[in-house]
């Protein structure tokens, strides 16, 4: 059982003032695996005043971006010395099967790295010459930082959302989803014994209102959120009035295009990642998938043998591809979208319910909807779940309008044998991020979404400029050879 009672907050774990708590349960053996503080608006002034003194007295924004970006690497070094146990508790709060959990957590690690490098890489000081004078441009970092992630990807969402704000020299307070905050302290810890100084970054524990509380607090700048598209509206509203800086990394309804010219084998091992891949606890999820009329038999067949080549189960069990969904809240969401996709007409394929002979566990074995249309809610809505929504298609000028008649715009693909339409239609189709005969969720490019998908970029060189503020000063003479 890990039973957390502290909180980091100001350098030092401390007893939280709110005396709720939060338990974290196994989403595989339904038992209480875990407890954490529940933290309440006292708690999240604390933590808020002490990223705000160390942003404006201690020494970690003006420190050189080589200085900070050393101690973070120390973090990651401290947190590969401790891999397996990550992993483990990863699997053990959030169902995520090992085989799966052993490549994602060092990947996490990497991603660190990779924005340790961008900014180290990145001039923070320009100088233009201007018709009225020189001036610097500069990059300061944005300030207090509230960052908010889901339960869906807690350790790589963790490093993604807090490395790229930490190396800039923004101060942080951290808050992870309540299903799954035990990695989270292992993070809290890495950072604290690399040497940090004090308050730079501060973990809170607790659910909607906790990060309410943390949205609307004064003394915070900059709120970086992945989560709901529900949540995100909220948030941005509250942002909007108090002019806090935002980046909502939200939900999705990808569609993946498949031509009438794709590769089975190609097009199956994409859908399969695509579909399934965690569950289908995905944001970038290929939840509606278009094929064509004149493959549709062949294709939909196809993707029903993908489906049922998971092997759902105990996601400790190395032979196990694709473990439970995280609570049984998600659960009872996925089974009423599958009995919503049966109501209205679409065909259950494969699943449509629980696996057999699994007697315990949140778990929902994979399914394929054909026959579904783009008016359904099973197209429309995220189900969030191992779930996919086939449509038929007769022209690619059709597929790409029912890809864009989405209030989503996160994710979408191609799968065809020939460049010059895959290229035509990665350009039509309106979203953030697309990929090509595959499922790719590429941290070195910017991730992140149009219209309800949300506002921003989370990866690549542009997650580290979006923890800047540009400051143009400008220079007289004598001061312009400062600034060189
Ligand atoms: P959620 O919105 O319910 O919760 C996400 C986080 O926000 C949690 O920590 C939660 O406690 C907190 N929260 C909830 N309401 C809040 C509010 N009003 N103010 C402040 N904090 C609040 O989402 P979830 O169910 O944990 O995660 C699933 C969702 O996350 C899906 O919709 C998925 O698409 C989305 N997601 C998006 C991305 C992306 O990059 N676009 C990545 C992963 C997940």
């Amino acid at each position: 059982m890990n039973v957390h009672e502290e909180l980091l907050v100001a350098g030092e774990w401390r007893k939280p003032a709110a005396e709720a708590r939060i338990d974290v349960v196994s989403p595989s053996t339904e038992e209480v695996i875990g407890r954490v503080p529940d933290a309440g608006a006292e708690d999240v002034d604390a933590a808020v005043r002490a990223a705000r003194s160390a942003f404006d007295h201690g020494p970690w924004r003006a420190m050189d971006v080589t200085e900070r970006a050393a101690v973070l690497e120390r973090a990651l070094q401290l947190l590969g010395s401790r891999i397996d146990e990550i992993s483990t508790l990863v699997t053990s709060e959030m169902g995520l099967p090992t085989s799966i959990a052993g490549v994602q957590i060092p990947g996490a690690l990497d991603t660190g790295r990779y924005f340790l490098q961008v900014a180290q890489g990145d001039p923070v000081s320009e100088v233009r010459q201007t018709q009225l004078c020189a001036a610097a441009v500069v990059k300061e970092p944005v300030g207090v930082v509230a960052s908010i992630a889901p339960w869906n990807g807690p350790f790589n969402l963790a490093i993604a959302k807090i490395f790229p704000a930490l190396v800039t020299g923004c101060s942080v307070v951290y808050k992870p989803a309540p299903e799954t905050p035990l990695d989270a302290f292992v993070v809290a810890e890495a950072l604290t014994q690399a040497g940090l100084p004090a308050g730079v970054f501060n973990l809170i524990t607790g659910g909607r209102e906790t990060g309410a509380a943390l949205v609307a607090h004064p003394g915070i700048d900059k709120v970086s959120f992945t989560g709901s598209t529900a949540a995100g509206r909220d948030i941005g509203r509250e942002c909007g009035a108090s002019f806090k800086r935002v980046q909502l990394e939200l939900g999705g309804k990808s569609a993946a295009i498949v031509l009438d010219d794709a590769d089975v084998a190609t097009t199956m091992a994409g859908l399969g990642v695509g579909c399934f891949f965690n569950t289908g606890q995905v944001c970038a999820a290929y939840s509606r998938v278009l094929l064509p009329a004149s493959r549709y038999d062949e294709l939909a067949a196809a993707l029903v043998a993908t489906a049922e080549s998971f092997v759902v189960g105990d996601p400790f069990d190395p032979a196990t591809t694709m473990g439970p969904l995280v609570s049984a809240r998600q659960r009872d969401k996925v089974f009423s979208y599958l009995a919503a996709g049966k109501d209205e007409g679409a065909t259950v394929a494969t699943g449509g319910g629980a696996p057999d002979g699994l007697d315990k566990g949140f778990y929902v074995a994979p399914t394929v909807f054909t026959n579904a249309d783009n008016s359904m809610r099973i197209a429309r809505e995220e189900i969030f779940g191992p779930v996919a929504s086939v449509l038929r298609y007769d022209t690619i000028e059709q597929a790409i309008e029912i890809a864009n008649d989405s209030d989503y715009g996160l994710h979408g693909a191609v799968f065809t044998t020939d460049p010059e339409r895959a290229a035509a239609v990665a350009r039509g189709v309106r979203t953030g991020t697309f990929s090509v005969n595959a499922f790719i969720y590429n941290t070195e490019a910017p991730f992140g979404g149009v219209k309800n998908s949300g506002i921003g970029r989370d990866t690549g060189r542009e997650a580290v400029q979006a923890y800047y503020e540009l400051k143009t000063i400008n220079l007289d003479a004598p001061t312009a050879a400062l600034f060189g």
